[in-house]
């Protein structure tokens, strides 16, 4: 006998582990497959504002950081403090997304270490899947099929869910982005580096059209960068910010690296009995490319779509997670995009970018709309000021002259 579910959740990582938490403590019947058997490669950076909304405890935190350096191509560098309105804190995927799973299966999901294959719909509308087991004794199991009536495809950047499912014209366009986990130097730090600040270097050597990062993560570093440009040789770019960041000869403890989306799709869901969230669905930010806050924000909305859906034997609610998501984070999205589309393009534009963050007005509004995730309202004039600073910056207009 196939065993059945309400919904199946395919992928365990922030995305999924937070929508099966949602609907397991609702009361409904959701296995959570996922095949176990890899770190996902990621800065692990995530805003205070994540632990409180997500109720995330302290000690998943490696690191702290309370500042940002941005380096121009020339080497200028710019710091920006964050003060007393939050911080930056980092996890390590390699304890956190389990973590997030056994919260899962806490509130009542059922967790299959497993990979999924295939899904068959039915003439009733529900769900087959084949499921591949992985992990320990994978090799001695069996493939498992099971039924369920919905399935959350939670399943990252290359969502086999969106493959199977969705038309390949859905796919959001992505860069792909690589890091080095290196051992952070006990006794001769680098003077370039601090263990409580996120460095994010804009140059064209490093990425030519997004940015390479030295992020601290308390025992490691990781350090990275992302690019949509074929041929750019971005493991030896990595190699140079190593060089560069004086981390050179730190021992490398992991190579990785893996598709970054970054553009929400224009719909989710098949109207039926499957909703993509998270990676899956794109959800990352332009130009910064924070992923982590918004695929737990997608596992929740995603849930509670889900069960609107079940609870009214509809597919039309499944829609409500991305209108919901667009609604409160598709303006600072679009801001995202323009900006990544504007200055990104060469080190000129580059350069004038990263003096843009000298502002006063630039630092306080990326700090708080990073840390609160919203548009600051409270200050409109600010808004005005940098959008003028922008300008000028973009048309070269001098500081005296603005
Ligand atoms: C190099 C790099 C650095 C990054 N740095 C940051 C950062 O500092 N801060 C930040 O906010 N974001 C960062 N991101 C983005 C962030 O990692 C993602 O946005 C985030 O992990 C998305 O979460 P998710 O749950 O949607 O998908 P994922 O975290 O990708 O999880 C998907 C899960 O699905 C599982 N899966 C895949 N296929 C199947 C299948 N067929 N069956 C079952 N399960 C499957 C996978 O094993 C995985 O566990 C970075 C990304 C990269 C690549």
């Amino acid at each position: 006998m196939r065993k059945s579910y309400d919904v199946a959740v395919i992928g365990g990582g922030p995305c999924g582990a937070m929508a099966a938490e949602r609907l397991g403590a609702m009361g409904y019947g959701v296995a959570l497959i996922d095949p176990g058997n890899r770190i996902k490669p990621c800065g692990g950076a995530i805003p205070s504002r994540a632990l409180a909304d997500f109720g995330i405890p302290e000690n998943q935190l490696v690191a702290r950081a309370n500042a940002a350096r941005i380096i121009a191509p020339s080497g200028r560098t710019i710091d920006m403090t964050i003060g007393d309105i939050g911080y930056v804190g980092m996890v390590d995927r390699a304890g956190f997304d389990p973590y997030l799973r056994l919260r899962a299966v806490d509130a009542g999901a059922e967790l299959l270490t497993a990979k999924l294959e295939t899904i068959t719909e039915g003439a009733n509308g529900e769900l087959a899947l084949t499921l591949q087991p992985t992990g320990a004794e994978a090799s001695n199991k069996p493939v498992t099929d099971i039924v369920v009536r919905r399935v959350i495809g939670a399943d990252g950047a290359n969502s086999a869910v969106r493959r199977l499912m969705f038309p390949s014209s859905r796919r959001p366009p992505y860069v792909f982005a690589y890091h080095e986990i290196v051992e952070t130097p006990v006794d001769d730090i680098p003077d370039g580096f601090r263990a409580d600040r996120c460095d994010v270097i804009y140059d064209g050597r490093i990425s030519p059209d997004f940015y390479g990062w030295v992020f601290p993560h308390g025992k490691h570093i990781s350090i990275g960068s992302g690019t949509a440009v074929k041929g750019h040789g971005i493991r030896e770019a990595t190699a140079r910010l190593r060089q560069s960041a004086g981390l050179g000869d730190c021992r490398v403890i992991r190579r990785e690296g893996a598709p970054l989306p970054l553009k929400p799709m224009r719909r989710w869901d098949n109207g039926r009995n499957v909703l993509l969230a998270g990676d899956a669905a794109g959800t990352v930010a332009p130009s910064s490319g924070e992923g982590i806050y918004y695929a737990m924000l997608c596992g929740r909305l995603a849930a509670d779509a889900m069960h609107r859906s079940l609870a009214s034997n509809s597919g039309k609610p499944l829609a409500d997670a991305r209108r919901t998501f667009m609604h409160a984070h598709g303006r600072v999205f679009f801001i995202l995009g323009i900006m990544q589309t504007i200055w990104y393009r060469n080190d000129r534009l580059r350069e004038k970018f990263v003096a843009m963050c000298a502002d006063p007005d630039v630092q306080r509004l990326t700090w708080e709309s990073y840390l609160n995730k919203k548009l600051v309202r409270r200050d409109p004039l600010a808004h005005l000021r940098v959008f003028a600073k922008d300008l000028a910056q973009l048309f070269g207009i001098p500081a005296g002259q603005r």
